[in-house]
Parts: structure tokens; sequence; C-alpha cells
């Protein structure tokens, strides 16, 4: 997920073809049955399929109310601490046609409904396979399904405006406030994320903002300074700010995927350095978690 630290999965996939290894080049030995290779090219072009990494059924995180979140595969981020590097690269998931996700998660519509929830797209990053996700949205909006994307904002700029009309809640990651930091931390730039969030603003979109907290790496106070500044800019359509703890839970994942984990020897920040940073943004006026 775009924060890298929520959300524990509880579903596994339960249709469509498992993917490995090859469904980077998705095509090659793994073609969705009744596909050709350039049909499946196509159909991932189109938004017909995508690669879905997992799914869970959850409440009170990744929105409100009880929510089904869809992981998408795919990330162009590269966080240090992020607990599913496997969504990183595209090689590991389900491909889902669209017709399968959407029945699926409109049949949990009277749950949705009962609980104030809705989907959430995560991921990985929900808008790097854009024109499912793009499609996803459109539909499930129009059944009357609260939706929410998870994002780091770094894609944001591919959201079309009509796009954003099926978009009920944004959770926007601001992993950091300067250039600098952001870098170090996603090996990305900041500003996308930025001009994602004025825009949001620009239309009065509500907003989650997410900001983890790593010792040594997020919680100087010139950064969270930097934070609380950049987010100032979008109170009017801020509803809360999560300010969540670094775990290194994901560690384990890394190891197997033989990337180099570089927070091996970095402990949880202390609940009381956590809930400073939490004063910060509450002085500033946010209702924070
Ligand atoms: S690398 Fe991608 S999926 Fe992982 S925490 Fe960062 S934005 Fe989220």
């Amino acid at each position: 997920m775009a924060d890298g630290i929520t959300g524990v999965v509880h579903l596994n996939p339960e249709e469509g073809e498992k993917v490995r290894g090859a469904a980077a080049g998705l095509g090659t030995d793994n073609d969705l049955e009744g596909y050709t290779r350039p049909e499946l090219m196509q159909a991932r072009r189109s938004g017909d399929v995508a690669l879905v990494h997992s799914w869970e059924l959850v409440t009170a995180v990744d929105g409100p109310g009880t929510r089904m979140t869809m992981f998408m595969s795919g990330c162009p981020l590269r966080c240090q601490y992020c607990h599913n590097p496997d969504t990183m690269e595209m090689k590991v998931g389900t491909l889902e046609r669209i017709e399968d996700v959407v029945k699926r998660i409109k049949r949990y519509k009277p749950i949705f409904n009962a609980s104030g929830g809705g989907l959430t797209i995560s991921g990985g990053e929900p808008l790097f396979q854009i024109a499912f996700a793009r499609r996803v949205l459109k539909e499930v909006h129009d059944a009357g399904i609260h939706t929410t994307i998870d994002t780091s904002g770094y894609l944001g700029a591919r959201l079309r405006d009509e796009d954003l009309d099926n978009i009920d809640l944004v959770l926007l990651d601001v992993k950091s406030g300067d250039e600098e930091t952001y870098k170090k931390v996603t090996r990305r730039e900041l500003q996308p994320t930025i001009d994602f969030g004025d825009r949001l603003n620009a239309i009065d979109k509500p907003v989650w903002i997410r900001f983890v907290v790593v010792p040594g790496l997020t919680d100087g106070p010139e950064n969270v300074a930097n934070v609380a500044k950049i987010v100032s800019r979008w109170k009017s359509n801020i509803e809360r700010i999560e300010v969540l703890p670094f775990h290194n839970m994901g560690a384990d994942k890394w190891h197997e995927l033989g990337y180099p984990y570089t927070l091996e020897d970095t402990k949880p920040p202390k609940p009381e350095d956590v809930e400073e940073i939490r004063e910060v943004f509450r002085k500033e006026g946010f209702v924070v978690y």
C-alpha cells in the first residue's frame, strides 16, 4: 500500500490465473486463457485486465467503514520502509478481468452500505495500471459504492478530471517534506505529490494524509515542519492526518526477494515521539490520528 505500513492481507485472490516471474513482461508464457499474447497486451492497455496483487476486507483502515481493498501490482517508488516490496515490480499477482473484479466488489455493496464503507484501491500504486483503475472506479462509483484510492500521488497527473469525479476520498501519502529527504526515502521526487495535492485542494476533494515516522529518516523536526507546511496549504479539504509509526514487519519480504533492506537496525519510534509529531499537526488545526 502506498503508506507502506498499514494493512494486513486477509483475502486471497479468488479467481484468475496465478502469474509469477514472467508477469513482468505479461504475455511471455502465462497468457490468460482465451487471450493471445498481443491480445493480452492490448487488454492491459485498455484496462480489460490487470495484475492484482491481493485483496483484503477490513474495517477501520484504508478509509471509513468496512472496506474491500484491492492491492494492485506495480509501483514507481522504492520506499525504504515498504512492507509490501513484492508489489513494487509487476511480478506477483493474479491477472484479473475487469468484469470479474467489478462483480466481486458489487457483491459486498450491502456490507458497504451498512457500515459506510466501500472500495479502496491500493498497491503498490493504484494509478500504475491506470486504465484498469479508471474503469473500476467508474463502474463501482456508478453502482453507488464509495471509492477511495490509497496513493503516493506520484502518478496523480494520470487521473483526468472526470476520473476524479469517480473518487470519493483520496488517501495521500506525504512521505517527507523536502525533496532531498523524499528522494532518500522513495528514490523519486516530491513535487508530483505536491502538484496532485494542490489539484485535489482546488476541487475540494476529501483527503486523508498519511505520514510515516521512521527514526533517523523522516522524524527530524525540520522534515516534520516541512510536511506540516505542505499540508497546511490543503487545510480546507483535509479531513484527517494519520501519523503512522514505522515497523519492520516487512523485512522478511525484502530478504525473500533478495532486495537490500536498509532499515534492518531501525527500531520503531517511541510512542511519545510519535505523539509529539501528531501534536505538530494538531497545532496546525488538523484532526490527527
Ligand atoms: S514503494 Fe510503493 S507500495 Fe511500497 S510504500 Fe512506497 S509507495 Fe507504497
